[in-house]
C-alpha cells in the first residue's frame, strides 16, 4: 500500500539525503569510513558509567526514574553550571540554563521558537549540517559567511549586514561553531570573536554559540567563549556531553538570557516534557566523580594521534592546490580540492575502492563546495586513516588527469 495520502506536507521538510542513503549501504560493507561523526569507542567510559548507573538507580531511583522539570533536573543544572564556570564560561545574573536532549534539540528549539519564515539568519559557509536541516524547517533566508584559517570572515559579515540594512532587512541571529568547527575543523581567532560581538551590538542581533569541542582541544588554542566576551546578553551558549562523555546519554544544554530560555522551556514541554531523567542523574555523578575529566584526557590523547596521522597523510597524498586547516580539536577536517574535482560524483568510485567520506556540498548554504569533502578522524583506526587518505589521493589524481 502507498501511504502518501496519509502523510502531511510538513514531512517533505525532512527529506532523506541520497548521500546518507548511499553511505548507509556502503558502510555496512567493509570499507574505511571517514563519513561518520562518532567518538572513538575506546573513549567511552563504560565501566565508570556502569557503576554509576547501578548506584544511581539503586540509591536515587525515587528521583532518577521519575519525571523531571522541563528545564532539567535541578541538581544536574547546578553541577553543569559549575562545570561550565570552571572552563571559563561567563554566567550572567540574568542567565538561565535548560537541559536539552542533545544539542540537536536546542537547534530544533531555535527553529521552532526564534525563526519566523523569511527571517534572515547567518551561519558560517559551510556549517553544521544538522543545524541547517533544523533551521530550514522554519523557512528562513540563510546567509552563509565564508571562512578562512581564522574562522568566519567577520569583515564579510559586516559588509553583508550593511547591505541588508540598506535594503531595510535585519539579521535575527548568527549561528556559529567557533572552536574546531564542524565540518571544517577551523577555530575562530579571538580578534574575529570580538568583532562578531561588536557587530551583534551594532546591528542588534543575537548569537547562538554551538560549542561541543572547546573542552578537548589538542593544541594550544584560544578557546575564549563568545558568551564570555559578551556584556549585553546577546549570546546563547549551547553545548553537549556527546563528545566528552557519551552521545548515547543525549545530554545538551542552552545557557542564556532567561527570557529566551523560558521560551525554549515552553516549546520543549510539548516536545518531550523533559530530557531523560536517568541520564541527567548519571551525568551529574560522572562530572562530580571526575569521569568527564578523564574522558576528556583520553579523548585528547587518542584524537591528537589520529589528527596528526590524517594531516600527515593529507600532506603526502593530496594534489597541489588542495587546502585544509590543521584542526586544534574536534573530529573533522574539510579538504578543498581543485575546482574541477566533483567529490559527490567521485564517491561511488571511492566506495568501490574501499573508502567513504561526506561530499562537502551539503554543508554549504548556497550549493557551492562541490570540490570539498569532510573527513572524520575520530572513528577510523590509525592505519585506516593512512590507507583511506592514500586511496582518496590516488582517485583525485586520476580525476585531475581526466580519468
Ligand atoms: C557533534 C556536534 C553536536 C552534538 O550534537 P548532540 O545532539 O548533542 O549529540 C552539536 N553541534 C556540532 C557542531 C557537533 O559537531
Amino acid at each position: 500500500m502507498n501511504y502518501s495520502r496519509f502523510i502531511g506536507k510538513n514531512a517533505e521538510l525532512f527529506k532523506a539525503s541520497e548521500i546518507r542513503e548511499l553511505l548507509k549501504v556502503v558502510e555496512a560493507r567493509k570499507v574505511i569510513s571517514f563519513a561518520g561523526g562518532y567518538p572513538d569507542p575506546q573513549t567511552l567510559p563504560r565501566e565508570a558509567l556502569a557503576k554509576i548507573a547501578y548506584e544511581v538507580i539503586l540509591n536515587q531511583g525515587d528521583k532518577a526514574l521519575q519525571y523531571a522539570p522541563t528545564k532539567g533536573v535541578t541538581v544536574f543544572r547546578e553541577t553543569l553550571l559549575k562545570f561550565l564556570r570552571d572552563v571559563g564560561v561567563k554566567v550572567a545574573g540574568e542567565d538561565d540554563i535548560i537541559v536539552t536532549t542533545g544539542s540537536q534539540q536546542g537547534l530544533d528549539l531555535i527553529s521552532r521558537t526564534i525563526i519566523d519564515p523569511g527571517d534572515y539568519i547567518v551561519t558560517e559557509n559551510p556549517t553544521y549540517l544538522a543545524a541547517l536541516t533544523a533551521f530550514r524547517t522554519a523557512r528562513p533566508n540563510i546567509v552563509g559567511i565564508p571562512v578562512d584559517e581564522r574562522g568566519m570572515r567577520t569583515e564579510v559579515l559586516e559588509d553583508k549586514l550593511r547591505e541588508l540594512r540598506s535594503q531595510g532587512k535585519r539579521v535575527k541571529f548568527v549561528y556559529t561553531v567557533p572552536v574546531a568547527h564542524n565540518p571544517t575543523g577551523i577555530t575562530m581567532s579571538l580578534e574575529r570573536k570580538k568583532h562578531l560581538i561588536e557587530l551583534a551590538s551594532q546591528f542588534d542581533f543575537i548569537v547562538f554559540e554551538d560549542d561541543p569541542y572547546s573542552f578537548f582541544v589538542f593544541d594550544e588554542a584560544d578557546v575564549t567563549k563568545l558568551k564570555t566576551l559578551d556584556s549585553e546578553g546577546r549570546v546563547v551558549y549551547m553545548g553537549t556531553l556527546s563528545k566528552i562523555l557519551s552521545p548515547g546519554l543525549r545530554l545538551g544544554w542552552a545557557l542564556g538570557p532567561r527570557q529566551l530560555i523560558d521560551v525554549f522551556e515552553r516549546a520543549k514541554q510539548s516536545m518531550d516534557l523533559n530530557t531523560t531523567t536517568l541520564s541527567q542523574f548519571i551525568a551529574k555523578e560522572a562530572i562530580e566523580r571526575g569521569v568527564v575529566a578523564e574522558t576528556i584526557e583520553r579523548a585528547k590523547r587518542v584524537y591528537r594521534v589520529k589528527r596528526d596521522t590524517m594531516v600527515e597523510s593529507l600532506s603526502e597524498n593530496m594534489v597541489e592546490n588542495s587546502w585544509w586547516v590543521k584542526p586544534v580539536g574536534g573530529l573533522f577536517i574539510m579538504v578543498w580540492l581543485p575546482e574541477q574535482v566533483d567529490t559527490k560524483a567521485m564517491l561511488q568510485e571511492a566506495a568501490n575502492e574501499g573508502v567513504v567520506y561526506v561530499p562537502g556540498e551539503s554543508f554549504f548554504v548556497d550549493g557551492s563546495g562541490k570540490n570539498t569533502m569532510r573527513l572524520n578522524f575520530s572513528y577510523p583506526k590509525v592505519e585506516e586513516i593512512r590507507t583511506g587518505v592514500e586511496i582518496i589521493g590516488r582517485i583525485v589524481k586520476r580525476k585531475i588527469r581526466g580519468g
